[in-house]
């Protein structure tokens, strides 16, 4: 008997993938916690029934949220992350020798207790002794800062459930004032393809661009994610992340990647006409 998991990308189109085993499923206060294994993806991650993290494609979401703000403010030393319990976010900054302190701000502490237990490389980061990790929400958390980190990372779950709070223009308000002088906040931007998500980017563009001087949305190809075509936020008030870019200072990091590279990163942020015309609405 064949086992499949299957998450609705839309009312009318249906992601599947065949499942080897059942790893973990559990509900915490938050949300359904499943862990499984597929042949095709590894280890898989969901939450409320949403992929959200698989072995084989997750450096891809990790690396472009990490690289992209590090690779145009390479003196980024306090970092926010909200939400990324699963690690992978973490991991991929803690190969920046310059950053001094990491907080990570995860709602559901029982997400990082299954994926230390089922994720062991994509959490080997939280052990970094510059990360301290808060299970708290990440829209309370954020209300009291005033310029105290140079990269706020919003790694948080869809708008909707605990993740709603922090697609809010009052959200984005407070991360601004928790940024210091010449800050960046990225966040996962959800997918232009199916209207859900992209009625959510229209809604979170508008309110991201009403706060912050730049805001430039860059794009990647995450195959387990609605559409395959996902989007990233990149908001400053100082930095433009294509002209205020030296790919010659990033590279010469020598940090090794699988996806993220200096001449991707210019181009990412060249979208289709049609995404520039949804955001042009916003
Ligand atoms: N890469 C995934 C994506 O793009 O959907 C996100 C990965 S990570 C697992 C998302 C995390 O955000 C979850 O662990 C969830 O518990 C956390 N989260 C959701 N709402 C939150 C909030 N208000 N404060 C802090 N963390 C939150």
């Amino acid at each position: 008997m064949e086992l499949w998991y299957s998450e609705n990308h839309s009312r009318d189109v249906r992601f599947s993938v065949r499942v080897d085993k059942q790893l973990y499923s559990g509900n915490t206060e938050f949300q359904r916690i499943d862990v499984m294994t597929s042949e095709e993806l590894g280890t898989f991650l969901t939450l409320d029934g949403l992929m959200m993290v698989a072995e084989k494609d997750e450096f891809i979401y990790h690396e472009m949220i990490v690289h992209v703000p590090m690779a145009v403010n390479p003196d980024i030393k306090n970092v926010l992350v909200i939400g990324g319990g699963d690690g992978g976010t973490v991991s991929r900054l803690v190969r920046y020798r310059t950053i001094e302190k990491i907080d990570l701000v995860e709602i559901d502490s029982e997400v990082t207790r299954v994926c230390r237990r089922f994720f062991p490389k994509l959490t080997a980061g939280l052990d970094d002794k510059r990360v301290n990790i808060l299970f708290e929400d990440g829209l309370k958390f954020i209300r009291g800062k005033r310029g105290e980190y140079d990269l706020i990372i919003v790694d948080s779950t869809d708008p909707f459930g605990p993740g709603e709070g922090l697609f809010t223009r009052e959200f984005y308000g407070n991360c601004a004032r928790a940024l210091a002088d010449g800050g960046i906040m990225v966040n996962q931007h959800e997918s232009p393809y199916y209207q859900d998500y992209a009625d959510s980017l229209i809604r979170t563009h508008s309110r991201i661009k009403g706060v912050f001087k730049v805001h430039r949305i860059y794009q990647a190809h995450i195959p387990t994610y609605p559409s395959g075509h996902w989007l990233f936020g990149f908001a400053s008030n100082r930095f433009d992340p294509v002209a205020d870019f030296d790919p010659d200072r990033w590279n010469s990091l020598g940090l090794k990647t699988k996806y993220y590279n200096t001449e991707l990163h210019k181009g990412c942020f060249a979208l289709p006409n049609y995404v520039k015309e949804l955001l042009d609405n916003a």
